[in-house]
């Protein structure tokens, strides 16, 4: 299976987003075997999900909370994720790592949280520029991956986001993308994960460098930022992908 998931980031207002929607729906054709998606905001997020949630595609939201409900003034709960449409959530976006001091151990209780929900948690873990140089990465990785021990299995799916490539135009080269998949895929089996959890690559993805990214057998799809913006490259991602 290949999945492709749009990360619009806190991008678009409603019109932008309606029109974003007819002009992806007139270009997307439902595929057995692909998974598309799409993270809007969350004030987008009823109206994405009534436009493409009937077509095939899912809705994640891209940040939830562990609890149901209370006094977390600004959060957004996991049954208000399922309310408002949504079947997942971004979980651990390096964004949200690194300017909301998002911790592994509240991700763990998040993931618990989506799966009481009945929403399946994408995970995003990577590196940053200064711990690849430092030759970190798969210990950071295997650091992140460690809240699975917390969790423990349940339905998930995983994007490896190299920090330095989110949003930067630098594209990780293939070889340490298949180093990192292949370590990240031990490491799920490692804490009995299921042998087909979707590994995704994530940073700087665009319709020109997806192809080789996809021929990765590791590589089982893409989350997308910058490229997901635009309708017509983001339907073109979709169908690199079948
Ligand atoms: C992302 O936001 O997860 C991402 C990968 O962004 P970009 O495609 O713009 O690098």
């Amino acid at each position: 299976m290949h999945c492709v998931v749009a990360n619009w980031k806190m991008n678009l207002t409603s019109d932008e987003a309606r029109i974003f929607c007819e002009e992806f729906l007139g270009r997307f054709v439902p595929e057995a075997g692909i998974e598309a998606g799409i993270a809007p905001p969350f004030t987008l997020l009823r109206q994405v999900s009534d436009l493409v949630g009937t077509k095939g595609v899912r809705v994640f939201g891209q940040n939830g909370h562990a609890e149901a409900k209370g006094a977390f003034t600004g959060e957004v709960s996991m049954p208000q994720l399922k309310d408002a449409g949504c079947s997942g959530v971004l979980l651990g976006h390096s964004e949200r790592r690194q300017f909301f001091g998002e911790t592994d151990a509240a991700l763990a209780k998040k993931i618990m949280a989506a799966w009481q929900w009945d929403l399946l948690p994408l995970l995003c873990i990577g590196e940053s520029l200064e711990q690849r140089d430092a030759g970190q990465t798969l210990a950071v990785l295997g650091q992140q991956l460690s809240i699975l021990a917390e969790t423990g299995p349940g339905p998930l799916w995983v994007a490896y986001e190299p920090v330095w490539a989110i949003g930067t135009g630098r594209r990780a080269e293939a070889p340490q993308v298949r180093e990192a998949h292949a370590f990240i895929r031990a490491e799920m089996l490692r804490h009995g994960a299921d042998t087909d959890v979707p590994i995704l690559y994530g940073g700087s993805v665009t319709p020109e460098s997806f192809p080789e990214l996809l021929a990765i057998p590791e590589v089982a799809g893409g989350l997308v930022g910058g490229a997901s913006l635009d309708p017509l490259k983001f339907a073109e991602l979709i169908k690199q992908a079948g």
